[in-house]
């Protein structure tokens, strides 16, 4: 079924630029939508390199991918937004001065700007390496966690060596009937602390690891019935029946669908001016490490500077002929009562 939602501008993606252009348009009284496909918000900071200290956010002298976006979450606390994780924007269209956007669980937004914050594109799961693997997608198979509680009271069975793997063994090692973990050898690529955990739990039972096995087919006919794996070593095979088998092989990233948005691309990244970072499409903006321009650098910093400035434009197309109100926070009395902060 479709949901239609208008805002002042939709944003594609939930990374570090993604969520300042919402304190940014915040300041400007504009109203922000977030698309995001991953399950988690925070881009590559948290999907990639949660845990390691990042040295280059201006005035901010250390802080980890995961501090970073927790301080970025809290400085747009104050301002109206809302967030739809698991879900791609897949279409633009024009509809007048009018975007329309749909993304792939119905969503339909009408917006007069889109901000690209698309990163190095689309993060998609990398899928288990047997025929049909989405034969029975949300109905057996997943590839994230969407609700703890469908997982509630079940036998699974979780594949990965990775911290999404070792993550949800963990969390969901109470609140399943029965968890079997399956990796290809006893040596796991997550952090330490999860897997001191996970291995407490099979100590004490409650998970089940399966090692060295890979994935060798999905089971089921009209329905999910369970996986067939396969020992690494002596390639026997046996079967494992379940409600539930999670796979975490990792993401890909994807351009996907911005290449038929018919917007102009320069080596995989949206080309755009370096006054408003606006694309050949008017309303159309892309910032952070989905742009280029000459001088680009891959940068949050960079990004940060890129949504500002794109963020005035957009202000533009709502207000026709009205001045884009410029202050600085330091006296913006609205936002430090919200923030709680003194200032003057
Ligand atoms: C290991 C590592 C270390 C780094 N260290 C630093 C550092 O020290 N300093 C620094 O400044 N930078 C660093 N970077 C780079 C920095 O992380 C990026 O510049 C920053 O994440 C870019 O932010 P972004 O918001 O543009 O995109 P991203 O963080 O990539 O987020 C983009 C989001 O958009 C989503 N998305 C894409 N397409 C769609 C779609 N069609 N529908 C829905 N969602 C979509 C993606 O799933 C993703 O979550 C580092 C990068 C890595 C990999």
């Amino acid at each position: 079924m479709t949901k239609s939602i208008e805002t002042d501008i939709l944003i594609i993606g939930a990374g570090p630029v993604g969520l300042f252009t919402v304190f940014e348009a915040g300041l400007l009284g504009l109203k922000c939508h977030l698309v995001d496909n991953l399950d988690k918000i925070g881009g590559q900071c948290i999907e990639l390199y949660p845990e390691k200290p990042i040295y280059d956010i201006p005035g901010v002298p250390n802080q980890t991918g995961k501090e970073h976006i927790d301080s970025l979450l809290k400085q747009i606390e104050p301002f109206d937004y809302e967030v739809h994780l698991n879900q791609r924007v897949d279409r633009i269209e024009q509809s007048g001065d009018y975007w329309i956007a749909e993304t792939t669980d119905g969503i339909s937004f009408k917006t007069l700007n889109i901000f690209i914050a698309a990163g190095a594109g689309s993060f998609e799961p990398r899928k288990p390496p047997v025929e049909s693997p989405d034969k029975f997608l949300g109905k057996g198979i997943d590839y994230a966690v969407r609700s703890v509680d469908k997982y509630k009271d079940k036998d699974i069975v979780i594949f990965g060596g990775g911290d999404s793997a070792l993550d949800w063994s963990v969390e969901l090692a109470n609140k399943a009937k029965s968890i079997k973990l399956v990796h290809r050898r006893d040596d796991f690529r997550g952090a330490e602390h999860t897997e001191n955990k996970m291995r407490n739990f099979v100590a004490s039972g409650e998970i089940e690891l399966k090692i060295p096995f890979v994935i060798k087919s999905i089971v089921g006919g009209k329905s999910f019935e369970g996986v067939e794996i396969m020992n690494f070593e002596t390639k026997e095979t046996e079967v494992i029946n379940c409600d539930e088998a999670l796979f975490f092989f990792g993401l890909s990233k994807q351009l996907g669908p911005i290449n038929d948005w018919e917007i102009d691309l320069n080596e995989r990244k949206v080309q755009v001016d370096t006054e408003k970072f606006e694309t050949n499409q008017k309303g159309i903006f892309a910032v952070g490490d989905i742009n280029t321009y000459p001088g680009k650098l891959d940068l949050i910093l960079c990004g940060f500077h890129e949504t500002t400035l794109a963020v005035q434009e957009a202000f533009k197309r709502i207000n026709p002929g009205e001045r884009v109100p410029f202050g600085y926070t330091t006296s913006n009395k609205g936002l430090q009562e919200k923030l709680k902060v003194s200032g003057s």
